[in-house]
């Protein structure tokens, strides 16, 4: 092979960089200038995909059921023991004055889907609702036996 640069014939010549340009040079040539061959791309250490951690954490919101909340408003909220059937007084009371729900909400400051709510049972009115019921209603919500003034 021919050392480009000074054209001598060499068993091998090695690709070298010289003021830019890459020459084929005998070794004599070749100390010249930058040499590419000898210097093995030596491969990056393999940093490829296979290494990723897969494990993706579902975070699942805490699952709170609606039955156990509206239990807690009756626990919490109750201090009065109330009568077992006190959301039928109420509608019965109510309905002895012919009252429609949405009357009674009125008297009370309260909506009618609360008046139906407390009627269903559903709802537990606070201790003051339920002392506003029975003053409106002239009805006996409380599970207290009941003091009969009888003459
Ligand atoms: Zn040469």
């Amino acid at each position: 092979m021919l050392c480009e640069m000074c054209g001598k014939e060499v068993p091998s010549t090695a690709r070298a960089r010289i003021e830019g340009s890459v020459l084929s040079l005998c070794p004599d040539c070749a100390r010249f200038g930058q040499l590419l061959d000898p210097v093995p791309a030596a491969p990056a250490p393999g940093r490829s995909a296979g290494t990723r951690s897969n494990a993706v954490a579902g975070t699942r919101p805490p699952l709170r059921t609606r039955r156990l909340e509206e239990r807690d408003l009756y626990t919490e909220i109750g201090e009065m023991e109330l009568a077992p059937d006190w959301p039928k007084r109420v509608r019965l009371a109510r309905e002895a004055r012919a009252w429609t729900p949405e009357e009674l909400g009125k008297k009370l400051n309260e909506k009618k889907s609360v008046v139906l709510k407390i009627e269903a049972g559903s709802f537990r009115p606070p201790d003051a609702l339920v002392r506003k019921i029975e003053q409106l209603l002239k009805v006996r919500l409380r599970a207290e036996p009941e003091t009969n003034p009888t003459a």
